[in-house]
């Protein structure tokens, strides 16, 4: 079974409002097992959206509509379904009640052309809306259905959810489910390469995408049932993490920092953070976890080459040059000051290579009771993305530490 969205509406070939109406069926048509082939967005124009309407009912099994059921002139979706159909609308005695009763909870003065909502075709049913004056149609002929919504989301979403989402399930041919899988320190060609095979199956199916926090791989699965669904997705995630070993740190909404925070507080450890370069990154996106007050112990910015010297941190090598040497003072630092178990130090340096490209270099020391974990981090960069490489560096870390990887 497959479906077309048509949105309605000059206001969005205007770019005045966007098109939120057809991403939120687009996804529910999706956990439907519903195939979306065809989306398109048509002004108030009969013509126009007569001819886009007909394509779509010749081509799709269902066709849903948004928007141009309101009482003005401008909203010509009924008209439009009507001269599809070759049928007369007659004013429904039910809908106009409702519309009347509206008015009068509401306490706002019903004009005439309000009854324009209270008119249907022989081959549409009334689809309510609690919410609005214009009720929704649902139309079936030829085994084929036209819904149609109306344009505002607080009314279109509700009515989806209570009136379309339940008989369209008894419909659907399936479900379709997702799950992501979040890696980091292999690069999108690298895990191409190794995933490759894979990605050409069509059942489940695979795709990656580049994120701030690493590489994704999407693994889509369809079936009869959500069981079904889950066993195909279970099954070639193992396969995958097989492939992938210790790059997958997580999936689906988790995010790393989360997950390193979990494990820090489980083996009831305390965290201090020394950072230069970072100007406070990793601290704040470790302040920024639920129950972090049970963990962090705090943070220092190190910026310049007199409050190193001022704190100790002398390394012999060449003044203000980051390395492994400098984080590692500055873990052992913080460790010190904060009382912390684990102190990390993080430091680096840009380094121009031509007028449009840098060479970033990032250093990480883990300091431990048992002992120091040292990191070094290349990376072709610019500045603000060298900052958050190196942060998302220092928690994948941090979890192979913790974990014993
Ligand atoms: P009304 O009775 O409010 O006129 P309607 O069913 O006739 O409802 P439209 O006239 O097409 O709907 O749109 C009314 C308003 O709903 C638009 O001005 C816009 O704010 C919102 N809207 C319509 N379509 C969309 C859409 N696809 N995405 C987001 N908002 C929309
Ligand atoms: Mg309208």
């Amino acid at each position: 079974m497959n479906a077309e969205i048509i949105a309605s509406g000059t206001e969005l070939l205007l770019g005045e409002v966007a098109d939120i109406n057809t991403s939120f069926i687009a996804s529910q048509l999706a956990s439907l097992g519903i195939d979306l082939y065809y989306a398109s967005v048509v002004g108030d124009n009969y013509e126009r959206f007569s001819e886009v309407l007909r394509q779509a009912f010749e081509r799709s099994d269902i066709v849903i509509i948004t928007g141009g059921l309101g009482p003005t002139k401008g909203d010509i979706t009924r008209e439009v379904i009507a001269g599809l159909m070759g049928e007369k609308m007659e004013l429904d005695p039910a809908l106009q009640q409702h519309i009347t009763d509206f008015f009068s909870r509401v306490h706002l003065e019903m004009t005439d052309n309000n009854l324009k909502q209270a008119m249907i075709i022989p081959c549409a049913g009334a689809i309510p809306n609690p919410l609005g004056t214009a009720p929704g149609w649902w139309v079936e002929k030829e085994s084929k259905i036209i819904i149609s919504l109306p344009g505002p989301p607080r009314e279109m979403q509700p009515m989806w959810q209570k009136e379309i989402l339940p008989r369209l399930e008894k419909k659907g041919s399936g479900i379709i489910l997702s799950r992501t899988l979040k890696t980091w320190g292999l690069s999108e060609a690298k895990i191409d390469q190794l995933v490759g095979p894979y990605m050409s199956l069509a059942n489940p199916t695979l795709a990656l995408y580049a994120k701030a926090d690493g590489i994704q791989l999407r693994i889509t699965a369809k079936s009869n049932t959500r069981e079904g669904a889950q066993e195909l997705i279970r099954g070639r995630e193992s396969e995958l993490r097989m492939i992938l070993k210790d790059s997958v740190w997580g999936g689906d909404q988790e995010t790393l920092e989360e997950i390193v925070s979990r494990l820090i507080l489980d083996k009831g450890l305390s965290v201090a953070i020394a950072e230069s370069f970072t100007g406070g990154l990793l601290s704040y996106s470790f302040s920024g976890v639920h129950e972090s007050s049970q963990f962090f112990k705090g943070g220092l910015i190190i910026a310049d080459e007199d409050s190193r010297k001022s704190m100790g941190i002398v390394t012999g090598s060449n003044s203000g040059q980051a390395d492994i040497r400098t984080a590692s003072l500055m873990a052992a630092l913080a460790r010190e000051k904060f009382k912390a178990d684990i102190g990390i130090g993080i430091d680096g340096r840009i380094q121009p290579q031509s007028d449009d490209a840098s060479l970033g270099q990032a250093f990480l020391a883990i300091v431990l009771e048992e002992g120091e974990h040292n990191f070094a981090q290349t990376y072709p960069s610019r500045s603000y993305l060298l900052a958050r490489r190196a942060v998302m560096n220092a928690f994948f870390s941090l979890r192979k530490v913790l974990l014993g990887l």
